[in-house]
């Protein structure tokens, strides 16, 4: 996968894209992060690249032009690497507080492609014109204000990238965890099996693979009715998922 990212801080993706799992994944050449400065597309001698807001308030707002210059560019140079219709089908994902909410199933959804695009927005955000005519989507990565898209950009591109083939050292990881079937994941344990007076669940070192994996659909059941109980009415679930929360609703006891 081809990512490019346009923002003012490219500084800010050392370290977050270059460690552990993501870095390891460039390595390998699964995925490519190419980090484009907006600022060296500002024309003007002293590359500016935000205004006063018309119609006065506060802060600034990131000028229209270099952000067109910088998609352009940017989509000039993916057509070169994997033709016009790759570089045109590419998603542009600009980074907003009032964009569609990031999900597990965006995540997928973007993993789908060769290539995305994001904008991170500063100040105040961006010129609207650039909002409606360069943006394909627009992703909020939850109901808060952050000072700029960068982090929000590595949230969404640290998401995505793990669920491309070959990223994760075991491809059941991203199968089996929160969200992959709309529950969130039960708990989970490793040696030692008695710590401090605490013991794993007896079940889980027992060899008997059906058991285990009953007992891990029950937590998943469990652990969502209780902290997420919102994620029940889409999950996917089975006549006997659904009879074991019906246990749960009637203040059965937890198992
Ligand atoms: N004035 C904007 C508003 O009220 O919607 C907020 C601008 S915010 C201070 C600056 C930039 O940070 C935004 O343009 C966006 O790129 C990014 N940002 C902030 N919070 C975000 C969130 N929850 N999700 C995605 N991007 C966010």
């Amino acid at each position: 996968m081809d990512i490019s990212v346009l923002t003012l801080f490219p500084g800010m993706f050392a370290g977050p894209m270059d460690q552990s799992i993501l870095g390891r994944a460039q390595e390998r050449g699964l995925v490519s992060i190419a980090l484009y400065n907006i600022r060296d597309f500002a024309q003007d001698r002293h590359h500016v690249v935000d205004d006063t807001p018309f119609g006065g308030g506060p802060g600034m707002v990131m000028k229209p032009e270099p952000l067109f210059l910088a998609v352009e560019a940017v989509r000039a140079e993916l057509a070169e690497r994997r033709g016009a219709v790759a570089a045109d089908d590419s998603p542009v994902i600009l980074l907003s507080p009032q964009g569609r909410p990031f999900t597990q199933v965006v995540a997928r959804e973007l993993a789908a492609h060769d290539a995305l695009v994001f904008i991170c927005g500063r100040y105040e955000g961006v010129d609207a014109r650039a909002e409606d005519v360069l943006a394909t989507d627009v992703i909020s990565i939850g109901d808060y204000v952050l000072t700029g898209g960068e982090i929000p950009a590595m949230a969404v591109i640290d998401a995505v990238v793990r669920l491309l083939p070959g990223v994760l050292g075991d491809d059941a990881s991203a199968v089996e965890e929160s969200f992959s079937d709309g529950l969130l994941e039960g708990p989970t344990y490793t040696r030692p099996a008695e710590y401090r007076g605490m013991t794993a669940p007896e079940i889980l070192l027992s060899g008997d693979h059906g058991a285990v994996a009953r007992w891990r659909r029950r937590q998943a059941l469990l652990r969502t009715w209780q902290r997420r109980p919102d994620l029940l009415a889409s999950a996917d679930l089975s006549d006997e998922d659904r009879a074991y929360l019906r246990e749960l609703e009637s203040g059965g006891e937890p198992q």
